[in-house]
């Protein structure tokens, strides 16, 4: 009996034995190089104390749902299946969007493992506030504590700061061990602004106070000196504007189509015998890429899965494809090499370096990093520990 009363405890406090709790924040939208264009006092305060990135690359397509489910699950969105923020999906026929809760909170599309669902298998507690997924019963799991978005009102970014700390002043044996938690900001206002925009510094600002306040509360907490804390993003954000405009219509006659679906990139699901056609012509417009899906560039890793359509129309970076321009000054979803599509990343805490820089990896790897900092046993996935384990203090 004693011996599984020890099994039990060290299962709870995770597979190495690190009983540190670690708070992942995502500013959504978050580039790389808000901290040079803005003021951002807490956040450097944090790379002093700990560790900054020079900066993170998302996965191919840089939107949200694709990106924080990867953060989630450390695989590509090709293998985790939320290709983009919508697709149609030729399985079933029916197309899935973030926007409809139907299929959003639909668990079947959500493949792989987040890494809440890894903890909990593993005994291990966790808190989430907002994060793509968690609302959401995939492999029947929620995370121990969590947030409904379709719960209205939403709860303001100040109570999502005072959530979290709450989470961590619970007794030991409830305390969530790995909390996440998302701010639908400074994405909102790049899109509607601008990425470089009075209202994108201002939004900055304010994010970067808020930050400023969770470390300060963290300080007060009786746990303080075992509190990890990652700030990173989904993805950037570029300017877009109604001249770098290819409508899709002016070229392709409706009945080679079947089905158009999503933008940065679109994907064409051609009809029956006219994918070389739509190849062609779009091949020959400038500003765009069109691919046969099982063609397309190895460095994006997209392409295998079944809501992909058979042909992938990426615009160049700041350039759309489609019926209408958005009528927004910014934009994302393209090639994450795209300086712009790239994000900040910075974290301090126990387990980190102090004063340390690196120079990037890609947001794969942070599944398997926060599998390291709760000393759990990660999922196989596209992520590589060794891409980021420089972050981190030896043992
Ligand atoms: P995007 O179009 O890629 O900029 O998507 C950003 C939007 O995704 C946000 O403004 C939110 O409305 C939405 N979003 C983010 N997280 C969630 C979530 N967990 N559930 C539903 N919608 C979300
Ligand atoms: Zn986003
Ligand atoms: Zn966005």
């Amino acid at each position: 009996l004693l011996i599984l009363c020890f099994v039990v405890a060290s299962v709870a406090k995770g597979a190495t034995g690190n009983e540190n709790y670690t708070i992942i924040v995502s500013l959504d939208g978050f580039r790389w190089d808000y901290p040079t264009m803005y003021s951002i006092p807490n956040l450097q305060l944090m790379a002093h104390l700990g560790v900054r990135a020079v900066s993170m690359k998302p996965s191919y397509p840089a939107s949200t749902f694709p990106n924080h489910y990867t953060l989630a699950t450390g695989l590509v969105p090709d293998h985790h299946g939320i290709v983009n923020n919508s697709f149609w999906d030729k399985k079933t026929g029916i197309r899935y969007s973030m926007g409809d809760s139907a299929t959003r909170n639909n668990p079947s599309y959500y493949l792989g493992e987040p890494i809440w669902v890894t903890a909990q298998k593993q005994g291990v507690k966790t808190g989430n506030v907002y994060w793509v997924g968690s609302d959401i019963a995939i492999k029947n799991t929620h995370p121990t504590y969590y947030k409904i978005y379709d719960q209205k009102p939403m709860i303001s970014f100040e109570a999502r700061v005072d959530t979290v700390i709450s989470w961590l002043r619970m007794k030991s044996e409830d305390r969530p061990r790995l909390i996440m938690l998302y701010f639908d900001e400074p994405d909102a206002k790049g899109h509607h602004f601008g990425p470089r925009s009075p209202e994108v510094a201002k939004e900055v600002h304010r994010l970067d106070s808020l930050i400023g306040d969770l470390m300060k509360k963290i300080k007060q907490l009786p746990v303080a000196s075992q509190v990890n804390v990652i700030v990173t993003a989904d993805h950037g954000m570029t300017e877009i504007s109604p001249d770098r405009f290819v409508k899709m219509e002016n070229y392709l006659p409706a009945r080679w189509i079947d089905k158009a679906d999503g933008a940065n990139p679109t994907s064409l699901f051609t009809h029956n015998g006219y994918r070389d056609s739509v190849l062609i012509t779009l091949n020959k417009i400038p500003h765009i890429k069109a691919y046969k899906k099982e063609e397309m560039p190895a460095s994006l890793h997209y392409g295998t899965s079944d809501r992909i359509g058979d042909v992938v129309v990426c615009p160049d970076c700041g350039w759309q494809f489609g019926s209408k321009p958005s009528t927004n000054k910014g934009a994302h979803g393209y090639d994450p090499d795209a300086p712009d599509m790239q994000v900040a990343f910075y974290a301090y805490g126990p387990d980190f370096k102090k004063g340390y820089v690196s120079q990037g990896f890609v947001n794969v790897d942070v599944y398997p990093l926060l599998a390291y900092l709760m000393g759990i046993t990660p999922e196989k996935t596209d992520g590589d520990f060794d891409r980021v384990k420089d972050l981190l203090k030896s043992k």
